[in-house]
């Protein structure tokens, strides 16, 4: 059993480095586990991050990421890539455990542990992910002007996003697998009266075309399983996100969607001492700005947490 720290941080990407940061350089020696596979967080899958402000020309996602990381470490934050597979959080020291089994002890918690946006599950999906398949309109938009663009699933997001990207693209294709969306009234009106978009209705994506970039998809009729080519130079994928709450369920209270609840406008969970940021709590914005936002907001409140116990 390890000496109780001050601080353990949970999850690697944007908010995770930023509590790790802002505890480091409060000189509280936080432990972080950045995760085995995932260290660094979703933009290690994307490539060029235009839109975090102080990089004028754009950064890559795993170079924006390995400078994240090596800001807290130069103030002391003790970085692990490994995952943490149990945790008792409801003591006032909490407990924290690592894939070898051994048992880490802290005052503080912090969770950053993302979301996971649901794939198609097709071959080619990760490969040409940051090539043409996205799953970020407000990220990645930009780059398909005045192209034809795809857009897969139904809901609000899916909508809203077909409706963002219509001001870029050429032409916008919302592929959906039934023969009515499940976004609200005002998000469909909107969407029916844009001229640059259409509707695949009962259709789905098959296959994923393209070698160094996405050139199209073949799609299949849900009903009579005729299939055709639709051939595009963007994919958005907006069939939902999956918040990586599961060590937390029984403790840490958490939404209808699964996203773990804090006392908005602080980061606080309903556990003394455990707090949340990034798009583990996040469902509206879900960006890396906002996410190393709240990992500040997380650091201050577990700062002054732990200045009322001293
Ligand atoms: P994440 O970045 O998801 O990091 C969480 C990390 O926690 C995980 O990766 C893992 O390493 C770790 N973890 C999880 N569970 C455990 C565990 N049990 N133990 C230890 N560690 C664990 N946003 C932008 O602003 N601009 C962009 O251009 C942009 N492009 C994107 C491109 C792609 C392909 C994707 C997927 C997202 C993009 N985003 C972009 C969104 C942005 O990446 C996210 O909003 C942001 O990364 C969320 O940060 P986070 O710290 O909350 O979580």
């Amino acid at each position: 059993m390890s000496d109780v720290r001050n601080v353990i941080i949970i999850g690697s990407g944007p908010a995770g480095y930023t509590a790790a940061l802002y505890t480091a350089r409060a000189s509280l020696k936080p432990l972080v586990f950045e995760g085995a596979v995932t260290a660094g967080g979703a933009l290690m899958n994307t490539t060029e991050v235009e839109n975090f402000p102080g990089f004028r020309d754009g950064i890559m996602g795993p170079d924006l990421m390995d400078n994240m990381r090596a800001q807290a470490e130069r103030f002391g934050a003790e970085l692990v890539p490994d995952d943490v597979v149990a945790v008792d959080l409801t003591g006032e020291i909490k407990t924290v455990t690592d894939t070898a089994g051994t048992v880490h002890r802290a005052k503080a918690v912090i969770v950053t542990t993302g979301s996971q946006h649901r794939k198609l599950g097709l071959p080619n999906e990760d490969t040409l992910s940051g090539r043409g398949v996205s799953w970020c309109a407000t990220c990645d938009g930009f780059f398909f002007k005045d192209q034809d663009i795809a857009v897969v699933g139904g809901g609000d997001t899916a909508i809203e996003e077909a409706t963002f990207l219509s001001r870029f693209a050429k032409s916008v294709t919302i592929v959906h697998r039934r023969d009515t969306l499940r976004a609200s009234k005002a998000m469909q009106d909107r969407a029916f009266a844009d001229p640059k978009i259409s509707f695949a209705w009962d259709s789905e994506v098959t296959t994923i075309h393209g070698d160094q970039k996405l050139s199209g998809v073949t799609l299949r009729d849900t009903k009579t399983g005729v299939t055709r080519e639709l051939p595009v130079t963007g994919l958005f994928i907006a069939v939902g996100h999956d918040p990586r709450t599961e060590l937390f369920k029984g403790q840490l209270e958490l939404d209808d969607e699964g996203y773990l609840k804090v006392a908005a406008p602080s980061t606080r969970t309903n556990l003394p001492g455990v707090f949340g940021a990034g798009d583990v709590v996040d469902h509206t914005y879900r960006q890396a700005i906002t996410a190393a936002g709240t990992g500040c907001s997380a650091a201050l409140d577990a700062e002054r947490f732990l200045a009322a116990l001293a």
